[in-house]
Formats: structure tokens, C-alpha cells, sequence
């Protein structure tokens, strides 16, 4: 069977949930035979309460009065200034918790309480991710576990500490590289040894389907958020709309809005780290090939046998050798461009957004400036919508040098 490239763009516009959970050639579900039963329950789970009225209004009210919603769409008029261009951020960072991840998390511990299951688990890198799932875990009543690499623990102390408060149980992971890579393996072992009772918050539009499509529902009301704000506003539609990818999650999420606006253009940034032909970045798309990564087909950074490779950022939360199948797709479609950035450029974002409008914005977010900001060097006076992810707070330690990236 062919399928012509415009079929799978209006599929992906129309944003039906994948068949077979395929984004073109990437995605699917890569698992062991005891979570396949699992994966497709939360499949039929997932589609359904999604579809169901009173879901979506439990839903929209945690979106409203636990997290926040709906984030501000703030004019960045000096920054515009600086840069030559109309530039607008979408507001993630005034999420409770600080960054867009709560979204998801509260999307998913409302249905892992539906499922009827009594525990939740979930790794974490830096810790975002796991101080989202503590909090959502905590406001819907469910107890939670979350997997942290012993030398994460140690780098990233305040989200061990905020964790912790929030009621989670964390535990320290001591094999393997003692980082994201064995929070992961230890996480998924919990979860094969009790699928039935376990629930598994997965943190990025990755890993086996459903994960990437649910994923991006609930990120989508960024971007459906920020089309209907420059439309409410009289506002034309942006130029561009730019957000970092690191598993692609608040990217997604943003382009959901205007994917089926053929006039705005959708720029993901990724990290290239310090920027060299030979160091270690995460820029996923860019430079890497495809293979099987966490339970999904999508492009990964790995040698020629097929070891993953190590990653570098900044940016904790780009930190990650794979990236989210739907991206792949958007990518070989044409539909959104990726770029990458790196930690230099990215701290003069930061930098500029800070001091010119009042916005300490996450390390990863700075990515999508910097990128923005390249945007605008390179067209006259063109309208930018940024997806400000997070909030720059968490990453004080490092950019003091008090704690290293390592
Ligand atoms: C985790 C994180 C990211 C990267 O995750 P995505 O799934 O690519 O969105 C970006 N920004 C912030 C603030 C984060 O915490």
C-alpha cells in the first residue's frame, strides 16, 4: 500500500489518535509481551475518556484551578526591539510547578485513577518531571513512586527535596550510569512486575503508543490556548511559532495550535550543546538514525552497533538521545523545521530575555529564544510566538556555577 505524503499530513492535522500507534514509519509499540495487553487497554482507555464530556470537564478544571490556566500570551515588546521582530511568548512557566509538564501529569493521573490503579510510577532526569508527577499524584489522591538517578539526586537537590515534600517516595538508583538512563530501567521493571496495579506516568510525547499521542493531547492546550488568544486579540496569526524539543513535548504542544494553519511556520529547536563537530549534543533530528528507543521506532543518537550515545546540554530537560515519533514524521513531511542551538546561544537568550523583559526563563526555553532569535535575523519584521516552557528558577545553581552540568 502507498500513502501519499499529503494523506499522512491531513492525518496528522486532523490529529486522530495514530493507527497502530504509527506516525508514518516511526512509533509503534516495542515492549515485552506482558505490556502489550496493558498498552492497549490504556489505548481503548485513553480514547475514550478523552472523547468523554465529564473527562474533559474534570480535566478542564484541574487545568484551571490547580494549574493555572490559561497562561498569559505576554508581548515581548523590548525584545522584539532588540531582535527586529513581533515576539510574543506563551506563558508555560506560570504553570503551577514552573513549566508545562504539570499538563500532562494531571492528564494522566486523572486517568491512572480511572484505570483504578492504586500506585503511580515514573522516572526523572533533572527532577521536573518528577516534581509534576508528585504534585498531580498528590492532588488526585494517589501514592507515588519515582526513580531518580543517584547522580541526578545529587546535581539536582531542590527537586529531590521538593519531591519528597510533595509526598512521593523516591528512590536513588545506584546501577547502571546512575542517571536518566537506569531511573528508566529501574521504573519499567516496577511497572512489568505489577502492570495491573501500577500506573506509568510517562514525562514526553515518547516511548510506545499510546504514550506520544495521549502525551500531546494533554500538551496540546498550549498552542489551542495561544491560536485563540491571538485571535480573541484581533491579533494576525504569527509568522512562526518556536519551541525547544528535547522529547518534543511542549514543541508538540505548541504546534497542535496552528498545525493546520499552512501560513505559520513550526521551528523546533533541539540542544547542540557546546557546538562542535565531534562533542555531544542532543539535537535527536538533526543528526541522528533511526531505531528502537524506550518501546518506540524513532530517530536516536547512536554509533554504528547501535549504542545509544551520550547526550549533552545545558539544558537538563534536552538531555535525551531519542525524540518523539510525531516530530520525525512533521520533519520528513516538511511541515515543521528543526534546528538546534547551543549553550552559548542559548545563555545569551536567557540573558537578553531576562534583563530586557523581566522573564527568567528555563535553560531549555532559552533554546527556543535563541532560536527565535536567529528567526528573526534572518526575516524582516516577522510575527514570533515562542513557547516559554519553564521557568528559570531551577536552574539558579547552575547558572551560578554552583553545581555543574557533569
Ligand atoms: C522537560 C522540559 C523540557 C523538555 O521536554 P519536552 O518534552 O521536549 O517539552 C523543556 N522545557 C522545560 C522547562 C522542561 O522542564
Amino acid at each position: 500500500m502507498t500513502v501519499t505524503n499529503s494523506t499522512l499530513l491531513d492525518e496528522l492535522v486532523e490529529g486522530r489518535p495514530p493507527v497502530d500507534g504509527r506516525f508514518g514509519p516511526y512509533g509503534g509499540r516495542y515492549v515485552p509481551e506482558t505490556l502489550m495487553e496493558i498498552l492497549q487497554r490504556l489505548e481503548t482507555r485513553a480514547i475514550e475518556l478523552l472523547a468523554d464530556p465529564k473527562f474533559r470537564s474534570e480535566l478542564e478544571a484541574e487545568q484551571r484551578e490547580f494549574i493555572g490556566r490559561p497562561t498569559p500570551l505576554t508581548r515581548a515588546p523590548a525584545l522584539g526591539e532588540r531582535w527586529g521582530a513581533e515576539v510574543f511568548l506563551k506563558r508555560e512557566d506560570l504553570c503551577h510547578t514552573g513549566a508545562h509538564k504539570i499538563n500532562n501529569a494531571i492528564g494522566q493521573a486523572l486517568i491512572a485513577r480511572r484505570l483504578g490503579a492504586d500506585r503511580i510510577v515514573a522516572e526523572t532526569g533533572a527532577g521536573q518531571h518528577g516534581v509534576a508527577t508528585a504534585a498531580a499524584a498528590a492532588r488526585i489522591g494517589l501514592p507515588c513512586t519515582i526513580y531518580m538517578g543517584a547522580v541526578d539526586a545529587r546535581r539536582q537537590k531542590p527537586n529531590l527535596e521538593r519531591m519528597r515534600l510533595l509526598g512521593a517516595d523516591v528512590v536513588l538508583v545506584e546501577a547502571g550510569d546512575q542517571t536518566l538512563r537506569a531511573a528508566i530501567d529501574e521504573a519499567f521493571r516496577a511497572w512489568v512486575a505489577d502492570p495491573e496495579g501500577t500506573y506509568y506516568l510517562l514525562g514526553s510525547v515518547v516511548g510506545p503508543h499510546p504514550y506520544p499521542w495521549m502525551v500531546r493531547e494533554f500538551q496540546s492546550v498550549i498552542g489551542i490556548e495561544a491560536r485563540a488568544q491571538f485571535v480573541e486579540s484581533g491579533l494576525e496569526l504569527p509568522d512562526v511559532a518556536v519551541a525547544c524539543v528535547g522529547g518534543g513535548s511542549n514543541a508538540i504542544g505548541l504546534f497542535r495550535g496552528f498545525i493546520g494553519d499552512p501560513g505559520v511556520e513550526l521551528l523546533g529547536i533541539e540542544a547542540a550543546g557546546h557546538g562542535g563537530q565531534d562533542d555531544p549534543h542532543s539535537a535527536t533530528l538533526g543528526f541522528g538514525s533511526t531505531g528502537v528507543l524506550h518501546g518506540a521506532m524513532t530517530p536516536l543518537l547512536q554509533d554504528e552497533h547501535g549504542q545509544v550515545l551520550d547526550t549533552h546540554s545545558v539544558a537538563p530537560g534536552l538531555d535525551y538521545p531519542g525524540v518523539g515519533p510525531e516530530h520525525a514524521l512533521l520533519r520528513d513531511l516538511g511541515r515543521a523545521r528543526y534546528e538546534s542551538a547551543t549553550d552559548d546561544q542559548a545563555l545569551e537568550a536567557l540573558d537578553e530575555c531576562s534583563s530586557l523583559e523581566g522573564i527568567l526563563p528555563a535553560l531549555e526555553s532559552s533554546h527556543a529564544l535563541a532560536g527565535a532569535k536567529r528567526w528573526a535575523s534572518e526575516h524582516s519584521d516577522g510575527r514570533i510566538v515562542v513557547g516559554l516552557s519553564g521557568r528559570g528558577d531551577k536552574d539558579i545553581q547552575l547558572l551560578t556555577g554552583e553545581v555543574s552540568h557533569g
